[in-house]
């Protein structure tokens, strides 16, 4: 166990059901998570994310495996044992008490003296901003207010951990916004470790510190948002983190042949195997038909974006590739369907993935 980790599960296993109707939530999953970051866990619905967090509060216990905290072994620790707490969807506020009475709630659960109570509920009506709501029922509230009181009552205990599961979904577009930047305000200033579940990879990319990815009960990868982005293991990453193309090549020397007979090239692989080049859109350039060493293609689709245009060409066989282009600030493009043009990468752009 590396002392910087708060939360730590190793080859965790979790399967519900028997027979041929088990489900394997988690199918040996081992993850590190560090003392005060944002971490975390994206991947799209029934792939395990909440099934993991129940783990690590306790509400699961694990077929097999461990789950560790600030060194312990917690597997089996009733959560309430667990110094940590968990945000809802649903924000789960008591309606006939109001936002004080809220955030105060879980403080006298703990027995905590009533001086200290009343200072902490005070630090906490501050940290979130509704010192002018105290008095207020929590029926009485906003959606985005109400999440602010759900996150003054988790913390208000000082949690080693906060667990938080798709907090932000039952919030219009711009409050999920705004609360994804307080959000991360609030882990930056209480320092707490927060694991935060979602499917949405934007709201991922800008919160997080580092990412685990996890698709069908596995963990796919675990990085920062750059080093997910630009350097995904595998096909599933790729696709799921903003938009990529793939194409089917064989390596020789130099590079990755198409079936177009064209050559891109990509670093460190072995000559002679079949294997899938991924790029993304804005890492292709749109050059004049002819340009040497650049590869052929046929506008057929160019969708409009405002600040850039997507721009559907397909190659000599017909496989189709997406470039993103900037709109230049004055006049147009140039470009039309139906014209020809060739491709280019930006160098280093193009790797190979695991399918
Ligand atoms: P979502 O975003 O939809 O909540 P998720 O990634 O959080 O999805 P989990 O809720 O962890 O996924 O579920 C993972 C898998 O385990 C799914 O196939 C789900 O149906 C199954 N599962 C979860 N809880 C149970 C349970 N109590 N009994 C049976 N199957 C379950």
């Amino acid at each position: 166990m590396n002392a910087q980790n708060a939360v730590e599960a190793r080859n965790t296993v979790k399967a519900f059901g028997q027979g041929d109707a088990q489900v394997r939530a988690l199918n040996d999953v081992s993850v590190e998570i560090r003392k005060g970051e944002f971490f975390t866990l994206l991947g799209p619905s029934g792939c395990g994310k909440t099934t993991l967090l129940r783990l690590i509060a306790g509400f699961e216990m694990p077929t097999s495996g461990t789950i560790l905290l600030d060194g312990q072994d917690i597997t089996y620790l009733p959560p309430n044992k667990r110094p940590v707490n968990t945000v809802f969807q649903s924000y789960a506020l008591f309606p006939h008490l109001t936002v004080a009475q809220n955030i105060a709630f879980g403080l006298q659960m703990l027995d905590k003296p009533a001086a200290e109570v009343k200072s902490t509920t005070e630090k906490m009506l501050a940290l979130v901003k509704l010192e002018a709501m105290a008095g207020r029922k929590t029926s009485q509230l906003s959606g985005g207010q109400q999440q602010r009181v759900a996150l003054a009552r988790a913390l208000a205990p000082q949690p080693k951990v906060l667990l938080l599961d798709e907090p932000l979904s039952a919030l219009d577009l711009k409050l999920r916004k705004e609360m994804q930047i307080e959000l991360k305000r609030l882990q930056t200033e209480t320092g707490i470790t927060f694991v935060f579940v979602t499917h949405d990879q934007e709201e991922a990319l800008t919160m997080s510190d580092r990412i685990g990815v996890m698709s069908a009960g596995k963990l796919q990868q675990v990085g920062t948002a750059k080093d997910i982005y630009t350097r995904p293991v595998n096909r599933f990453v790729a696709s799921f983190i903003g938009e990529t193309n793939f194409l089917t090549a064989t390596t020789e020397a130099g590079g990755a042949r198409l079936a177009t007979g064209d050559l891109i090239e990509v670093a460190g692989t072995t000559p002679g195997q079949r294997v899938t080049v991924a790029f993304r859109p804005e890492q292709v350039r749109l050059v004049t038909a002819g340009e040497a060493g650049a590869i052929p293609a046929t506008i057929t689709n160019l969708v409009y974006f405002g600040t850039d245009t997507h721009c559907h060409v397909a190659l000599n066989d017909g496989t189709e590739v997406v470039a993103r282009l900037q709109n230049p600030s004055t006049g147009d493009a140039g470009l039309a369907i139906g014209q020809t043009l060739a491709l280019r990468f930006a160098p280093g752009a193009a790797q190979v993935v695991e399918d």
